[in-house]
C-alpha cells in the first residue's frame, strides 16, 4: 500500500505524512531530503547547480541511501549520516535548483520507487503522484496559502528562538521556490488528476491526519 502526499514546500507535508505513517503502521519516506542531500553535496563541492555537465559527473559516484534508526528517516550521503544537515533555507533553495535537472531526478528515481515496492509507505515530495508512484492506492496534493505557509515558517523559526526574522522575507521565498518548483519542465510540482485536495490553510494538523486516514480507509 502506498500513500503519495505531494504539495508545495512549508503545506506541511512532512509533519502530516509522520503522523498518518506512525497511525497506520508505514514507513514515512521524506524524498525533499533526498534532494536536500545531493544539495548538501553540490554546496560543500563547490559546484553550481547552473552547471548542469559537471553536476552531472560529480553525482555519478555519490551515494544517496536511507536507513531508519528508531523508526525515524537518516540521509547517508557517501556513507556520512547527514540528516542535520538538511534543515536549513540554504539546502532547500538549492534542492530546488537541483532538483530542476534530470540528472539529479534520474539519480533519485530508483531509491524512491525502491523503498514504495518493498514497504507500505507514506511518500512525501513533488511529484510522487505524478511521476514517481502513479499507482498509489491513495494521492493527496496539500496545499495551504504563501500567507499561512509563511505564518508556519515564521513560528517555528521564533520557537527555535530565532529573532529578527522578516516573514515577508520568508513568503517571498515560499513564493520563489513554488515558482521554481512548478515551472520546471522535469516532473514539475502539480496536482495529480486523481488527488485529493487538501487546504490545510484553516485546518488543524490532527484534521488534516483525519481527513487523510477516513479517505485511505474509503479505498483499503
Ligand atoms: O520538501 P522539501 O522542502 O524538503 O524539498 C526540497 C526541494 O526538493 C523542493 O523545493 C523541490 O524542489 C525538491 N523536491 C523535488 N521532488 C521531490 C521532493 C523535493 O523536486 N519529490
Amino acid at each position: 500500500m502506498n500513500i503519495a502526499i505531494d504539495g508545495p514546500a512549508g503545506a506541511g507535508k512532512s509533519t502530516i505524512a509522520k503522523k498518518a505513517a506512525g497511525e497506520l503502521g508505514f514507513i514515512y519516506v521524506d524524498t525533499g531530503a533526498m534532494y536536500r542531500a545531493v544539495a548538501v553535496y553540490l554546496t560543500e563541492s563547490d559546484i553550481s547547480a547552473s552547471d548542469e555537465d559537471l553536476v552531472e559527473k560529480s553525482i555519478a559516484d555519490i551515494s544517496v541511501e536511507i536507513k531508519y534508526e528508531d523508526g525515524a528517516q537518516q540521509v547517508y550521503l557517501n556513507g556520512e549520516n547527514v540528516t542535520g544537515k538538511l534543515r536549513t533555507e540554504a539546502a532547500g533553495n538549492m534542492a530546488s535548483k537541483a532538483s530542476a535537472l534530470p540528472c539529479v531526478r534520474e539519480k533519485l528515481l530508483s531509491l524512491q520507487r525502491d523503498l514504495a515496492a518493498s514497504n507500505d509507505v507514506v511518500m512525501d515530495g513533488r511529484d510522487i503522484g505524478t511521476n514517481i508512484l502513479p499507482s498509489a492506492e491513495l494521492k493527496v496534493y496539500l496545499t495551504a496559502s504563501s500567507a499561512v505557509r509563511a505564518k508556519r515558517r515564521y513560528d517555528e523559526l521564533v520557537a527555535k528562538g530565532a529573532e529578527n526574522i522578516d516573514i515577508e522575507k520568508i513568503e517571498q521565498d515560499i513564493i520563489q521556490r513554488d515558482k521554481q518548483d512548478m515551472e520546471r519542465e522535469i516532473a514539475p510540482l502539480c496536482q495529480a488528476e486523481d488527488a485529493i485536495l487538501v487546504d490545510s490553510s484553516d485546518m488543524s494538523i490532527p484534521q488534516v491526519i483525519d481527513t487523510i486516514i477516513s479517505e485511505f480507509k474509503k479505498i483499503k
